[in-house]
């Protein structure tokens, strides 16, 4: 049988709870059409020909050899997901959620069960109140503070999912039926493996023109130029117009 080698990705994902990280897991989309595997399982797999690691010695691929007429070779959305996703738990507090999504610069966070398995999702939006309580605290500190939301209080719950083998015309045509902007990643056991969005999708579409800039001056014509403005000219238009 004719072998080829494949890279795979390693995903991380790490969860919060009341009483911190309670769990980081990685695991494996296995090219080789075994599921969704633990990296402890690839490290003694047969097929496995070597760990990829970055200079801090995080282990971010794995080369295998695989059939080479292997459907299962097909891009997944495993692959065009980031790599590491940070979820909660709907026990941890909702104002200590805010101070974390500000911290990393993230809009949102999706929210997992006990058994990893997503069930909602809190975004920055939702936790306002959260923020608007820590105003009143800090100007009236006499004043006994109000009884802090859990992150179960104020999540929406539900969670769009697409399997992690699923190639990208599925996922994009799963994002159209809902009408979302991202779905919920998860693996053989429904368990949350990572996010993606229609962007990580469609910037794997090869149909796509690399630039936009053609695309953008069809749409805009400089009105100085009396042509399609490039990114260049509008950015003069501009600060002609503000001068
Ligand atoms: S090492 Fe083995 S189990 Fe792990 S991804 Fe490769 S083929 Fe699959």
């Amino acid at each position: 049988m004719e072998e080829d080698k494949v890279t795979c990705g390693v995903r991380t994902v790490v969860v919060y709870g009341p009483s911190g990280m309670q769990r980081q897991t990685r695991s494996v989309h296995c090219p080789a059409g075994n599921g969704t595997v633990s990296l402890e399982h690839c490290e003694t797999c047969a097929a496995r020909v070597a760990t990829v690691a970055s200079a801090d010695g995080d282990r971010t691929h794995l080369a295998c050899r695989v059939d080479a007429e292997h459907p299962a070779r097909a891009v997944t959305v495993s692959e065009l997901m980031p790599r590491t996703v940070v979820a909660v738990r709907p026990e941890l507090r909702a104002d200590v959620v805010l101070l974390a999504l500000v911290e990393h610069d993230r809009g949102g966070a999706p929210v997992v069960d006990e058994a990893g398995r997503p069930i909602g999702m809190v975004s920055i939006t939702d936790l306002l109140d959260e923020y608007q309580a820590m105003r009143r605290a800090a100007r009236s500190p006499a004043e006994p503070p109000s009884r802090p939301r859990l992150v179960g209080d104020v999540m929406s719950s539900g969670a769009y999912t697409i399997p992690d083998g699923a190639g990208v015309e599925e996922a994009l045509a799963e994002l159209t039926r809902r009408n979302v902007k991202r779905l919920m990643v998860v693996g053989d056991r429904g368990q949350l493996v990572g996010i993606i969005t229609a962007i990580d999708l469609l910037r794997a579409c090869p149909e796509l023109p690399r630039r936009s800039s053609p695309a953008l001056a069809e749409a805009h014509p400089c009105r100085f130029h009396g042509q399609s403005a490039t990114g260049e000219a509008r950015l003069q238009d501009r600060e002609r117009l503000s001068a």
